[in-house]
């Protein structure tokens, strides 16, 4: 039976097109339309929107956000395998879907965008999906190129993006996406709906970008979480002992007993912008 976009089923096209899933380029499918287009949905209207899709893989997130409006995707693939497959999505949606085959890591997105607002939307390899995270957290430039990410990742890794003080989840990664964006988890994924289902749950994040953050240099910002939360068990008076420890923390008026977990994303800019 053909799907509603009028493309073939995904099992056929992965059957067609021999795209066994290759583990090494964390490969795990989402074969069903409707979830894909939950997925999509996830980033808001994408009527006339430019998109960026990392690992389109057999395309049925692509299809998805095709389907929903988008004026343009531009798809950054890894495996040449799927290149093919992703041809039949370009012919059925002409002009709009470009597929760039290349590593992500390597990609320059802000270039891609061309000062043009961009939603990022992708179901991530696991294996690349919190360096691209944080690679596109760190522009100098803020507001950034992107108007908003929505990204799958690992339930275990979307519960450190979200967390805030006081929750186990909580560190250097909570801390950065905090500091920069609004973030939340929309929504889980059980195994099953993979092809191959992954050991793990996974889960949607959507992250809008806060549009004055605090103050701070990231760097520093790296340096003082990295000491705090590298001893997360810790007082502070002990953890940030290689930064300034109790003289730093004096002045920034945080109690030096106090632990990693409990401070605020303005406590850490606080102690950041005194080193
Ligand atoms: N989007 C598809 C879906 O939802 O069914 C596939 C998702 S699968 C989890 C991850 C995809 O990312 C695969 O197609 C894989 O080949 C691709 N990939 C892996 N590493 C990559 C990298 N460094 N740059 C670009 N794509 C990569």
């Amino acid at each position: 039976m053909a799907a509603l976009d009028g493309l073939p089923p995904l099992r056929d096209v992965i059957a067609r097109h021999g795209l066994d899933a290759k583990k090494s380029l964390g490969q795990n499918f989402i074969l069903d339309l409707n979830l894909t287009q939950k997925v999509a949905r996830t980033a808001g209207s994408l009527e006339g929107a430019t998109v960026f899709e990392i690992g389109p893989g057999p395309g049925g997130l692509t299809r998805a956000i095709l389907a929903l409006g988008a004026a343009k995707v531009i798809a950054v693939e890894r495996d040449a395998r799927c290149l093919a497959a992703l041809a039949e999505i370009q012919a059925h949606y002409p002009g709009r879907l470009e597929v760039i085959e290349g590593d992500a890591l390597k990609t320059d997105f802000e270039a891609l965008a061309d000062g043009k607002p961009v939603k990022i939307i992708a179901n991530l390899p696991y294996n690349v999906g919190t360096q691209l995270l944080v690679n596109w957290l760190l522009p100098r430039q803020w507001p950034p190129f992107w108007s908003s990410l929505t990204l799958m990742f690992q339930k275990e890794v979307g519960q450190r993006i979200v967390a805030g003080e006081d929750d186990n989840h909580y560190g250097r990664l909570g801390v950065l996406c905090g500091w920069r964006t609004q973030a939340h988890m929309a929504f889980d994924i059980p195994p099953q709906a993979f092809t191959p289902p992954p050991k793990v749950t996974s889960t949607v994040v959507h992250l809008e970008p806060r549009p004055t953050p605090l103050p701070c240099d990231p760097a520093k910002l790296e340096r003082v979480t990295t000491a705090a939360f590298g001893q997360r068990r810790k007082m502070l008076r002990q953890s940030v002992k290689s930064i300034g420890g109790e003289a730093l923390l004096a002045r920034a008026e945080i109690d030096p007993q106090r632990r990693a977990e409990t401070l605020s994303v303005e406590e850490f800019c606080r102690l950041a912008n005194l080193l």
